[in-house]
C-alpha cells in the first residue's frame, strides 16, 4: 500500500486519513509537485516514466488482473470517448490504462464516520478551452462511496474558426501533451456533446430531457465558477443555443474549500499541495485535471466537508448569480 504522504513533499507531514489504491509509481504526481514538467500524454508520444519508477531488471512488474503492468500509465483518450478500437492489442494495452476509476479509487478510510450529504453523486467537470471550449469531460462520483462510477468526455470541436485556425489552436493546447492527434480523430460539435451528455445523464437517471429542470439527486463540481458560469452560457451564445436547465446551479470547490479549512486556495494545484494530494498527469488536459479535483473532492468529504450548492443563476435572469458564501474564490 502506498500512502498519499511523500517525503519529497515540502510541507510539513499532517496526518492523513486515507489513501488511493496507488500504482508502485506515483511519482509523475510528485515530480509535478515539486515543480518539474508535467507528464506527456496520448498517442504519438510515448510517455515519459521517470527514472524513479523503474522497475529493477530482475524483477518483474506486478500485474493488473488485465494482466497489464502495475505503474501509472496515461489514460487512452479513445477509450475515454468510447472509441479506443486498440483494445486487442497488448502493447497498446501496456501503454496506456484503460481503466478510468484507477487512480481514483480510495481505501483504507472509514467511509461511515462522513457527514451525509444532500446529493447521492457528484458530476466534477473542468473545461478546457479559452476561446470557445475544446474539451469537456465529467467524473460522475458516488457521494456515499466515493467510487467513480462512469464518466463521460468528448473532445469539442470549436464552431467559429476556420482550419487553419483550429490546426493551431489545437497544436499550441495539445501538442505539448502528445493529444492533438487524438484531438483531431475524435472532436464533436459542442451541441452534439450537449446531446450526447443529455442521453449520459438520463442513462444514470440524474436528468430527462422530458422533464427538464434541474439535475435530479445529483451536482456539479467544478474548480472556481467559470466553467459553468462564464464559459458554458458563452458557449450557448455563440451556438445560438439555450442554456441547458442542469446548469443553473453548481458548487464550487474552491468557496467550500476556503470556507471548511478557512484557507485559500486559488487553483486546484494549490489545493492539492496544501492536502498533500500526488498529482497525476498533465494539468490542464481536461481529462487529467477532472481526476485531480475528484481527488481533492474525495478528501474534502473523508475530513468531513458537505458539499452545498455555492451559486445558482436567477430563474428568470440567468446571468444574475446568487452565492451561497460570503468568503469565495
Ligand atoms: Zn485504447
Amino acid at each position: 500500500m502506498f500512502s498519499v504522504v511523500s517525503p519529497l513533499t515540502r510541507l510539513p507531514l499532517t496526518r492523513v486519513p486515507f489513501s488511493y489504491r496507488l500504482p508502485t509509481s506515483s511519482l509523475p504526481g510528485l515530480r509535478f509537485l515539486n515543480g518539474a514538467a508535467p507528464m506527456s500524454s496520448q498517442s504519438s508520444v510515448t510517455p515519459t516514466v521517470p527514472l524513479e519508477s523503474q522497475q529493477p531488471v530482475n524483477q518483474l512488474p506486478r500485474l493488473e488482473s488485465d494482466g497489464t503492468s502495475h505503474r501509472w500509465r496515461p489514460m487512452c483518450l479513445y477509450c475515454t470517448q468510447d472509441k479506443c478500437t486498440k483494445m486487442d492489442d497488448p502493447f497498446h494495452l501496456e501503454k496506456f490504462n484503460h481503466d478510468f476509476a484507477k487512480d481514483v479509487r480510495v481505501n483504507d478510510v472509514d467511509l461511515g464516520s462522513m457527514p451525509p450529504q444532500d446529493m447521492d453523486y457528484f458530476l466534477v467537470l473542468d473545461l478546457e478551452g479559452k476561446v470557445e471550449i475544446l474539451e469537456f469531460p465529467v467524473l460522475l462520483i458516488d457521494a456515499k462511496t466515493l467510487d467513480v462510477v462512469d464518466l463521460f468526455h468528448r473532445f469539442v470541436r470549436p464552431s467559429q474558426m476556420n482550419e487553419q485556425r483550429i490546426n493551431e489552436y489545437i497544436e499550441g493546447k495539445y501538442g505539448r501533451f502528445g493529444v492533438d492527434r487524438v484531438w483531431h480523430d475524435t472532436a464533436i460539435s459542442f451541441r452534439d456533446v450537449v446531446d450526447q451528455f443529455e442521453s449520459w445523464l438520463s442513462k444514470h437517471q440524474l436528468w430527462a430531457k422530458e422533464q427538464g429542470g434541474k439535475l435530479d439527486r445529483a451536482a456539479f463540481v467544478t474548480c472556481g465558477n467559470w466553467d459553468v458560469k462564464t464559459k458554458i452560457p458563452q458557449q450557448c451564445r455563440v451556438l445560438k443555443m439555450k442554456l441547458p436547465p442542469y446548469f443553473m446551479e453548481w458548487i464550487n470547490l474552491k468557496d467550500v474549500y476556503l470556507n471548511f479549512y478557512n484557507r485559500t486556495a486559488r487553483g486546484m494545484m494549490a489545493m492539492m499541495k496544501q492536502l498533500e494530494i500526488p498529482a497525476f498527469g498533465s494539468h490542464h488536459l481536461g481529462f487529467d485535471d477532472t481526476k485531480n479535483i475528484t481527488r481533492v473532492l474525495q478528501r474534502m468529504l473523508i475530513d468531513g466537508a458537505e458539499m452545498k450548492i455555492t451559486a445558482w443563476r436567477h430563474p428568470k435572469f440567468p446571468d444574475k448569480v446568487h452565492f451561497l458564501f460570503e468568503n469565495r474564490i
